[in-house]
């Protein structure tokens, strides 16, 4: 298992509930068992819960899975015709199944912004004092100090939901924010239709300095080389002694060259290439925010999906598609059941944030031409359900503050993206 958070330590549950009891080795550069991340901007930033709480589910467990849990080690190199696996700590792991999770890391900006590239899972360790990016509990506890010490202002660079978790987060605790955006309104890669304006309307409401059409040219620093604020593209400086970059997150492939995997390009969305049951290459699969595949629901569209179920759903089908690979019943103990389940990884994609008071859902995966449709609520109020269609089809569920017909359109939509059938509902 390379990988313990969330898909890595769903797909080991499945694996023991499934009745395996061989040994299972699973790796992780963190220094302990990586957190849950939802809270990390929500309650944790907002100084509600100690980090503690944020522990991820298989916390609790990790006795009666009797792993040799190996963390502080990563993994370096893969073989994958050999299944070998080589290790930070100089050893080499040979095995007969591999599950893949090694998630995605916070990008940082373009390294002409004055501070470095991307620094994988732990992003925030290049970048200099007072700038942020947030992906692990370390992160956000050192982020969490700062905010303490109530800087007279945060800059938050990017208004996607991380982007828009924290300066919500940072403005509820009394704080002057300014969020920075360089695209034209929010979310626009992932929404079409201009639909995610709203985000911009509930931030304003709420408080938040939004600009849009932001280019950030690089961030200023003090002479002890610590944040004073940011360069934008038109000429003028904002200051800030805390800056959050939120500019989206890049699946955890760079160890996987020459490992014998298909990785897409990023301009098809990134990630290891696996088949329709998760399977990359024989005996090796992947699961959550790292691994791509097609999605039979959405009629084989390849997708790779940054979501909380959905890493927790691909790794328990991940953990029943690796114990098949170990060859059936007498590995297994379980592999009855294990070949019963090596179907295909079917599902609708599933996601919130909370942003002040508000509750944004979202089912589904829309693509660039699809149609917004508001079919309840208007997108300039504070409650709304808005369907993007394609042809026949329902691709995609919006919600604010309406999680009731949110979450009837995600039954209807795990049955069938008929369009029909889900704008019947409204
Ligand atoms: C702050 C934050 C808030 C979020 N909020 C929400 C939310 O509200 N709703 C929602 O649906 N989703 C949310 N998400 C997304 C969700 O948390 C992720 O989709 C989920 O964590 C993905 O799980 P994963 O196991 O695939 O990957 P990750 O959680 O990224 O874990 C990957 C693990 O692999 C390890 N790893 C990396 N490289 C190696 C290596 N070479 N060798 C060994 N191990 C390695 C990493 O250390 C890490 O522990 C949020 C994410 C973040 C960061």
């Amino acid at each position: 298992m390379i990988g313990a958070s969330l898909a890595g330590m769903a797909a080991v549950q499945s694996i023991r509930a499934s009745g395996h009891d061989g040994p299972i080795v699973v790796v992780d550069p963190a220094g302990s068992l990586p957190h849950d991340r939802p809270p990390l901007t929500k309650q944790v930033l907002a100084g509600q819960w100690p980090l503690e709480r944020a522990a991820q589910p298989a916390a609790a467990r990790l006795d009666e899975l009797d792993l040799d849990l190996r963390l502080g080690v990563a993994a370096t190199g893969l073989n994958a015709d050999r299944r070998s696996v080589s290790l930070s700590d100089g050893s080499e792991l040979e095995a007969s199944a591999l599950v893949l999770a090694t998630g995605s890391h916070a990008r940082t900006l373009p390294t002409g912004s004055g501070h470095g590239g991307p620094g994988g899972g732990d992003g925030s360790a290049a970048l200099p004092s007072g700038a942020f990016t947030l992906r692990t509990g370390a992160d956000c506890v050192a982020l969490l100090e700062r905010l303490e010490a109530e800087p007279a202002r945060v800059v938050v660079i990017g208004a996607g939901f991380i982007g828009g978790e924290v300066a919500a987060t940072c403005a509820g605790r009394g704080l002057t924010v300014s969020m920075l955006e360089a695209a034209p309104v929010p979310l626009q890669r992932v929404l079409p239709g201009g639909v995610g304006g709203f985000v911009t309307e509930l931030h304003r409401r709420n408080g938040v300095d939004v600009r849009l059409g932001v280019s950030i040219e690089a961030l200023n620093l003090n002479g002890d080389g610590s944040v004073r604020g940011v360069a934008l593209g038109d000429g003028s400086n904002l200051e800030a002694e805390v800056v959050v970059i939120g500019v989206g997150a890049a699946p955890t492939v760079d160890w996987l060259a020459d490992s014998g995997l298909t990785l897409l390009e990023p301009h098809r969305g990134g990630g290891i290439l696996c088949d329709e049951t998760l399977l990359a290459h024989p005996g090796v699969v992947a699961a959550g925010d790292v691994a791509a595949w097609p999605n039979p629901h959405f009629g084989g569209e390849l997708m790779r999906v940054e979501h909380w179920e959905n890493a927790v759903d691909a790794g328990t089908h991940a953990g029943r598609r690796a114990l098949a690979e170990l060859g059936g019943r007498d590995a297994s103990g379980g592999g009855e059941a294990a070949e019963a389940t090596v179907g295909a990884f079917s599902s609708v994609p599933w996601f919130w944030s909370d942003q002040f008071d508000s509750k944004i859902q979202m089912v589904g995966r829309c693509g660039p031409e699809d149609e917004p449709v508001v079919v309840a609520g208007d997108l300039t109020g504070d409650r709304f359900v808005v369907l993007f269609r394609r042809g026949d089809l329902c691709t995609a569920a919006l919600g604010l503050n309406r999680p009731r017909q949110v979450m009837q359109a995600r039954m209807r939509m795990a049955e069938s993206l008929d369009w029909d059938g889900v704008a019947a509902l409204f």
